[in-house]
């Protein structure tokens, strides 16, 4: 069998692993990055459109750039919920804080001042990110191999890896009948961790992610600034939702889904 060497091997080429494999290939290694798929693909957790982002840092920016792809859309974020602690709320002021984030807080009345469309409970406050945003996952994902791959890394899409094996000086790799031995190796395998490191010394559990479309009313499409919205209820149930860019849909999502509570398998 063709033995080949490479620095640092990435399995999983998703929102992570493609962004790591870039990365890496900026230091001038060897890189090589795995994928079962053709990323970027439908079947993982980095598709659908849009995904909120609360600022953006240096790396990121400078992947846009280099790349030529826009990815980023400035839109305010609104974390909403009672002001108690354990809610969206409270959480998202308290990492504002933290992390030194711009960001203001606006009762349900100012809320409803701002943005017409939407009403909350007289209780519930938001927390805005004025610098946050929409990103679109699946031009990341083809900004950062077009980056990885110009600087060299080699890239295998269609390729499952099934086995790794820890050498004691690096690991080794089988893959299309030809063997990888990686200095480093990095898994960026999202929901198939535990198939790929079965001996992994934490129980993950994969669970599902619903999301509804729906149509929005045609006067909203010439709203500037349409806000993103992550929210916690009461009863603890977690939801957020995001309008399109071209302002046509709303893309709601629920971060509490039990598929055991709804009946299903
Ligand atoms: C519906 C939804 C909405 C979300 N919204 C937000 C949001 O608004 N803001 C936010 O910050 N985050 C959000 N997230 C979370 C974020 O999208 C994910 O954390 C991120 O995309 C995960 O990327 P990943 O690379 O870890 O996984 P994935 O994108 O799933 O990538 C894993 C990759 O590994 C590959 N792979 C796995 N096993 C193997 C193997 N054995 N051999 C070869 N390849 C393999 C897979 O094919 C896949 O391409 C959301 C997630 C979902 C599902």
């Amino acid at each position: 069998m063709e033995t080949k060497l490479t620095d640092f091997a990435v399995i999983g080429l998703g929102g992570m692993g493609s962004a790591a494999l870039y990365h890496l290939s900026l230091t001038g290694a060897r890189v090589t990055g795995f994928d079962q798929f053709d990323p970027p693909h439908d079947l993982g957790s980095s598709h659908g459109q849009t995904r909120i982002y609360r600022k953006l840092g240096k790396l990121i920016l400078e992947t846009e750039k280099y790349s030529g792809i826009n990815f980023f859309f400035r839109r305010p974020c609104l974390s909403v919920g009672a002001d108690k602690p354990g809610t969206v709320f409270s959480g998202a002021l308290e990492s504002a804080k933290i992390y030194n984030l711009k960001h203001r807080v606006a009762d349900a009345v100012s809320i409803k001042n701002d943005f017409p469309f939407i009403r909350l409970p007289k209780h519930y406050k938001a927390c805005i990110d004025p610098e946050a945003g929409i990103m679109i996952p699946e031009e990341c994902i083809r900004a950062h191999l077009k980056l990885a791959e110009a600087n060299a890394a080699v890239v295998h899409r269609q390729t499952l890896i099934q086995e790794i094996n820890d050498t004691g000086n690096g690991f080794e790799i089988i893959a299309n009948n030809i063997k990888y031995n990686a200095r480093t190796l990095i898994v960026t395998a999202g929901a198939w961790t535990s198939k790929i490191l079965p001996r992994l010394p934490v129980k993950l559990t994969v669970t599902r992610e619903v999301m509804t479309f729906l149509e929005t009313d045609k006067s909203l499409h010439s709203v500037k600034g349409l806000p993103s919205v992550i929210m916690s209820e009461d009863n603890g149930d977690e939801f957020y939702g995001i309008f399109a860019l071209d302002g046509t849909h709303f893309k709601g999502g629920n971060h509490s889904f039990n598929p055991k509570k709804q009946g299903r398998p």
